[in-house]
C-alpha cells in the first residue's frame, strides 16, 4: 500500500475560515479591479497567495515567545539563535535582520564593490535583483535552460548551466563580477531545487576565478530534502548533515526566515568564518536594521526562530510538507491539468499559457485563471507572469514572460488534503470549461511593480 502518512501534528488551536456565497465572490472580485492583492483576507476561503511569513507555528515555538528576553542588547534568544544557525547551518557568524529583503539590503552594498558589476546567480528572486540594482549591480540569470520548459522533467531545475556561468565569467571578466549567489530552492523558477553536485561546481568556478559564493537560503531544508530524495549518494544521510554539507561550499548567507524558519517576521545573514565582513555587516546593521544582537526582530521573535530553525530539519515534516504539493499536484495532473513539473518545494505552477491558449500574453491568462479560481472556490492564488513582469522601460510596450504562471503556494502547517481537495476540484471545474474564460486589460497601471495595485477590466 502507497498511502502517505498523516499531518505529523495534530491541531491545538483553530482559526475559522469562511467561504462567503458565490454571488459576494462576484462583487467582491469586480470592486478589487480583478486583482486578487486588494482582496480583503476576511473574503478568502484558501490563501495560497503565498508561504512566506504565513506558515503555523508550534506549540514549542510559542512557547518561545513566552520567554522572550526583550534586554536591547545581549538578549538570551540572540544566543540562543546563535546556537540554532551554528549548529544547524554550520556558520559561525549572523546578524537576525527584520526579514529577507533587509538582509539583502544589509549584505549587498559590502558586496557590490562597483556600480555596473555583475551578480550571478540561478535565478534571482524579485526583491533580490531589486536589491543588488539599488547598490548599482546588476542581475544575471544562469539557469539551466530546461528550467524555462514547463512539461521537462528534470530532478534539479533550479541549477545553474555551469558552461554559461564560467563562460560568462570568461566573456565579462572575474574583476567586474562581485559574487555568486545560488537561491536554494530556486523560487523564480518555480521553488526547484539545486543539486549538491551543482552546488560543487559552482564552488570550483568561483574558485577558479577568485569570485565567492553567497547563498539566498530562503528554502534551503527543502532544497536539502530534494537532495536526499533525488540524488545518488545521499539517500542515507541526514537532512541535518546535507544542509552543513551545502553550506560548506558558501561564504555566507542571506535568509528570509519567513519560508524555512516558519516565523511569520524575520530573516537573518550568516556568515562562514570572514570575520572583517562580520565586522562590516554589523556596523552596517545599526543604522538600518538594529543594534546587531536584535537586527529589527524583538527577543520573542528571535526564540520562535531559533526553534523554527530545528523543527524544519525534522524529516517526518518534510515528507509532509513537500508530499502535501505533490499530492496537490498529482491531482491536477490526473485531470490533465497543465502543470510545471516536476512539482517545486513550496507551490504548484499551473502553466496559464496552455490553459488558455486564446487568451495572449498582454491579457494575462494566468490572471484569467486567477480570478477565476476565487470566483470558484473563494481561493487566493497569484500570476506570476506578464501582469507581473510590467512594460518595456524603453518601448513602453508590454514585456512578454518566458512563462505564464498561476502560483498556488502552500503554507507551512497550516491547511490540511482536505484543502488541497477543494483547489484541486475547482482548478478542475474551470478546466472544463476553459474556452470562455476572458482576458483582462488595465483600467488603471501604476508604473512600478504594477501588479500589486493595478486595476483591471474583463475584455469583452
Ligand atoms: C522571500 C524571498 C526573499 C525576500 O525575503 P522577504 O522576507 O520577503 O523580504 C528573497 N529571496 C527569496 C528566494 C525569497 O523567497
Amino acid at each position: 500500500m502507497n498511502t502517505r502518512k498523516a499531518e505529523p501534528y495534530k491541531i491545538k488551536m483553530v482559526e475559522p475560515i469562511r467561504l462567503i456565497p458565490r454571488e459576494e465572490r462576484e462583487r467582491k472580485i469586480k470592486e478589487a479591479g480583478y486583482n486578487q492583492f486588494a482582496l480583503k483576507a476576511e473574503d478568502i476561503y484558501i490563501d495560497l497567495l503565498t508561504d512566506s511569513g504565513t506558515g503555523a507555528m508550534s506549540d514549542w515555538q510559542w512557547s518561545g515567545i513566552m520567554m522572550g528576553d526583550e534586554s536591547y542588547a545581549g538578549s538570551r534568544n540572540f544566543y540562543n539563535l546563535e546556537k540554532s544557525v551554528q549548529d544547524i547551518i554550520g556558520y559561525k557568524y549572523f546578524v537576525p535582520t527584520h526579514q529577507g529583503r533587509g538582509a539583502e539590503n544589509v549584505l549587498f552594498p559590502l558586496l557590490i564593490k562597483q556600480k555596473g558589476h555583475f551578480v550571478l546567480g540561478n535565478m534571482h528572486f524579485d526583491t533580490t535583483k531589486a536589491h543588488i540594482e539599488l547598490k548599482g549591480g546588476r542581475a544575471i540569470n544562469l539557469v539551466i535552460e530546461d528550467a524555462y520548459d514547463t512539461e521537462k522533467e528534470h530532478p534539479f531545475k533550479g541549477n545553474f548551466d555551469l558552461r554559461m556561468l564560467e563562460s560568462f565569467i570568461k566573456e565579462n571578466g572575474a574583476e567586474n563580477c562581485s559574487f555568486v549567489l545560488v537561491t536554494v530552492t530556486c523560487n523564480s523558477a518555480g521553488g526547484q531545487p539545486v543539486s549538491m553536485e551543482n552546488i560543487k561546481g559552482v564552488k570550483n568556478i568561483a574558485d577558479k576565478y577568485g569570485l565567492r559564493v553567497f547563498f539566498d537560503a530562503a528554502r534551503f531544508a527543502e532544497n536539502a530534502y530534494f537532495i536526499k530524495q533525488r540524488e545518488a549518494g545521499y539517500e542515507n544521510k541526514t537532512i541535518a548533515e546535507i544542509i552543513v554539507e551545502m553550506f560548506s561550499y558558501g561564504d555566507g548567507l542571506t535568509m528570509s526566515a519567513k519560508k524555512d524558519g516558519i516565523v511569520n517576521m524575520g530573516g537573518m545573514v550568516a556568515i562562514k568564518d570572514d570575520e572583517e565582513l562580520y565586522t562590516n555587516v554589523r556596523s552596517m546593521v545599526v543604522p538600518i536594521e538594529g543594534f546587531p544582537t536584535y537586527g529589527g526582530l524583538s527577543g520573542r521573535d528571535m526564540e520562535a526562530l531559533a526553534r523554527g530553525l530545528r523543527e524544519v530539519v525534522e524529516e517526518d515534516y518534510l515528507e509532509h510538507r513537500i508530499g502535501q504539493i505533490e499530492y496537490l499536484g498529482q491531482r491536477l495532473i490526473d485531470a490533465g491539468i497543465p502543470i510545471q513539473r516536476p512539482v517545486g518545494g513550496h507551490a504548484v505552477f499551473v502553466d496559464g499559457k496552455k490553459f488558455c491558449p486564446h487568451i495572449p500574453y498582454y491579457q494575462f491568462p494566468a490572471q484569467s485563471v486567477c480570478v477565476e479560481l476565487y470566483k470558484e472556490a473563494g481561493v487566493r492564488a497569484v500570476e506570476i507572469g506578464s501582469f507581473l513582469l510590467g512594460r518595456d522601460p524603453e518601448t513602453g510596450e508590454h514585456l512578454e514572460s518566458p512563462m505564464e504562471l498561476l502560483r498556488l503556494t502552500i503554507p507551512r502547517r497550516v491547511y490540511t488534503d482536505r484543502h488541497m481537495d477543494v483547489v484541486a476540484d475547482a482548478l478542475i471545474e474551470i478546466w472544463k470549461r476553459r474556452e470562455t474564460l476572458k482576458g483582462f486589460d488595465f483600467t488603471y497601471e501604476p508604473e512600478v511593480l504594477r501588479h500589486f495595485t493595478a486595476k483591471l477590466k474583463p475584455v469583452e
